[in-house]
């Protein structure tokens, strides 16, 4: 991949950075010992225990907000394993076999870490 490529999608990553990270700090908390993982965080505790329909949205809520969190932080640490990429120089190499990603792909998802062919592979 070209240099003016490569920084064009180190921008990118690290404007979605920024606004994920954002997202996450209103849902989530950092773990201080673990920057990639985030707890969430429990909806306001301003209900009666009395009533049971708001304790039921209550847990609701705080299972959406989990998935959520768990969403962005996935997202979140692709972006940041895409950067350490940009900064190695292996940006835009599929994890699986190592060929160049299409540019395509990577231009709808600049954290994309497989080729197409390797799209639905299971990534730790
Ligand atoms: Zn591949």
């Amino acid at each position: 991949m070209k240099k003016s490529d490569t920084e064009k999608f180190k921008k990118l990553l690290e404007e979605e950075l920024v606004l994920l990270e954002k997202e996450l700090s209103g849902l989530g908390i950092k773990n201080p010992t673990n920057p990639s993982d985030w707890t969430p965080k429990m909806p306001e505790e301003n209900i009666s225990p009395a009533d049971e329909n708001e304790v039921a949205d209550t847990i609701d809520d705080a299972q959406i907000n989990n998935a959520i969190v768990n969403d962005l932080e996935v997202r979140y640490n692709n972006i940041k394993k895409a950067l350490q990429k940009i900064e190695e120089g292996n940006y835009g190499k599929c994890e699986i076999n190592n060929h160049p990603i299409d540019e395509k792909r990577l231009e709808a998802n600049p954290s994309a870490r497989t080729c197409k062919e390797h799209m639905n592979e299971d990534l730790q």
